[in-house]
């Protein structure tokens, strides 16, 4: 609909264009044709005025015998019918004059050009134009010759074509030359009409096709595309159009992708919680009834159950309410200089009793008077924390856990590794993500690692991990030097 209306406006927009033209044209070939005929009249009639005069002389020079000269006047237009004849005085005034008297609207002529005819001889421009006593306006071609009137210098003024040319119609019909270009242009103007609409429905065509693609699109039909290879203005439009259509889709597959997660996550939660909230209440309630019977010993394994069930949902309800802040932006990392060599060693120390207690030797980083870093020690302490106390998990009696730092361009580089019992290939690419667990194990939410990951990212590294089955795991990421 739109495209018609904007169809039709361009045809009109053309069409005016070509009448326009074609009046333009029309009017610049009158024009020059008319100057074209003044011109050669002029130029064959120029010395017409001096000959007519030395004719006349005999009815001029000492008085104007009218009835003779109408004579000969008559003989001359006889001849050259497109002629009109005046006697002049010496400063252009009408003397007498062979027409009808109704016909003449001014009595005297300016006197100026017939001088500089008269004077210029050949090498005049023609056509040269003076004031036709016929109107009180209009100039024409003319031919003039001194002549005595009455013993009185005076002048012959022949206008030259008369009212032959007036009016453009009059030109238009009389004239083949003119009707023949004026049929000509009307002939182009129609060709380029027609040859103008089809370009324009070809054009608007290309047009509609981008319309019915964003039509359908927006219909719901979301794999629709304009595909087109133009590269003028409606390629371009199409190819907008396309990577338009490219993100909206993109967009709306990742909404549907967080969307899932979200309601994924939903669920481990609800599932988290639900067991050891089941196995509390259990216990619980076990204690309540059998209070009176139960041997204080087997009160105290069961509280110490309840214990255990609560320290790990206070601990998921920690870590999400932690991962949910560094994801949402409201947790951002507090940046200061400190030493890392210093919290390493202090992070080794905190988890020495824990290690003895699973027998795993934990050694601190060797001493290298490192640079100290610019980071968030606080979120830097929480990863350390996870990845030790993951190692410590993961790694059999016996086994080694240790902490290494080396200095890099402008990083220090944090290492983080064991000799324990290692991740099989196809789970290393998923153990970054939330409630992700090899095996299920009472301590672990399967957040500890989602959270690293979120915290080093907001320290501009990535975490990297390399493990191999039974030989063990290390987890790297780099600092930015203070
Ligand atoms: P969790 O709280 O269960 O430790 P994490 O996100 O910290 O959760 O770790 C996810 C999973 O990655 C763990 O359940 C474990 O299977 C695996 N994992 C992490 N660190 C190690 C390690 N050092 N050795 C072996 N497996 C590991």
């Amino acid at each position: 609909m739109i495209l018609n209306r904007f169809y039709l406006r361009l045809s009109a927009i053309l069409l005016l264009l070509l009448v326009a033209a074609g009046i333009v044209q029309l009017a610049v070939t009158l024009n020059s044709y008319r100057d074209f005929v003044r011109e050669s009249d002029q130029r064959l009639n120029h010395d017409l005025a001096a000959n007519l005069a030395r004719t006349f002389q005999p009815f001029l020079a000492d008085s104007l015998n009218e009835a003779a000269i109408d004579h000969v006047i008559h003989e001359s237009m006889v001849m050259n019918p497109f002629i009109e004849i005046y006697v002049l005085d010496e400063s252009g005034g009408l003397l007498a004059y062979f027409a009808d008297p109704s016909k003449i609207k001014r009595m005297a002529v300016d006197i100026t050009p017939v001088h500089q005819f008269i004077g210029g001889g050949s090498a005049l421009p023609l056509p040269h134009l003076g004031d036709d006593p016929r109107s009180l306006t209009a100039s024409k071609p003319f031919s003039a010759a001194a002549t005595l009137v009455a013993g009185e210098p005076g002048f012959l003024y022949v206008i030259l074509g008369g009212e032959q040319y007036d009016s453009a119609g009059a030109m238009i019909r009389e004239s083949y030359i003119i009707r023949t270009t004026a049929a000509n242009i009307g002939v182009i103007a129609v060709c380029t009409t027609l040859v103008g609409l089809l370009s324009f429905l070809l054009l608007t065509r290309r047009l509609r096709r981008v319309t019915d693609t964003v039509r359908r699109f927006r219909q719901g039909d979301w794999q629709q595309r304009v595909e087109t290879t133009a590269s003028d203005e409606v390629g371009e439009l199409g190819a907008a159009f396309d990577q338009m259509a490219d993100t909206i889709v993109k967009n709306m597959d990742e909404m549907r992708e967080s969307d899932r997660q979200r309601r994924e996550m939903v669920a481990n939660i609800s599932h988290d919680l639900r067991s050891p909230l089941t196995s509390v209440q259990g216990y619980i309630e076990t204690i309540l009834l059998r209070e009176s019977e139960m041997t204080s010993q087997d009160r105290r394994s069961h509280l110490e159950t309840v214990s255990r069930n609560v320290r790990f949902l206070s601990r998921l309800v920690n870590e999400l309410f932690e991962l949910s802040r560094l994801e949402s932006g409201q947790s951002t990392p507090r940046r200061e200089s400190f030493s890392i060599e210093e919290l390493a060693h202090d992070v080794t120390a905190k988890y020495q009793p824990l290690a003895f207690e699973v027998s795993v030797q934990l050694s601190p980083p060797e001493p290298k008077s490192l640079p100290p870093v610019f980071a968030d020690i606080h979120m830097i302490e929480r990863t350390l924390d996870n990845l030790i106390e993951n190692a410590l998990r993961f790694t059999r009696p016996q086994g080694h856990v240790r902490i290494n730092l080396a200095a890099e361009e402008e990083r220090i580089s944090v290492q983080v590794s064991d000799d324990g019992i290692g991740i099989a290939a196809d789970e290393l690419p998923h153990i970054f993500d939330r409630f992700y667990r090899v095996r299920r194990s009472p301590e672990g939410t399967g957040l500890g690692l989602a959270i690293s990951q979120r915290i080093v990212e907001a320290h501009e590294s990535t975490i990297r991990v390399d493990s191999r089955v039974n030989e063990g795991t290390t987890f790297s990421f780099s600092l930015a030097r203070a």
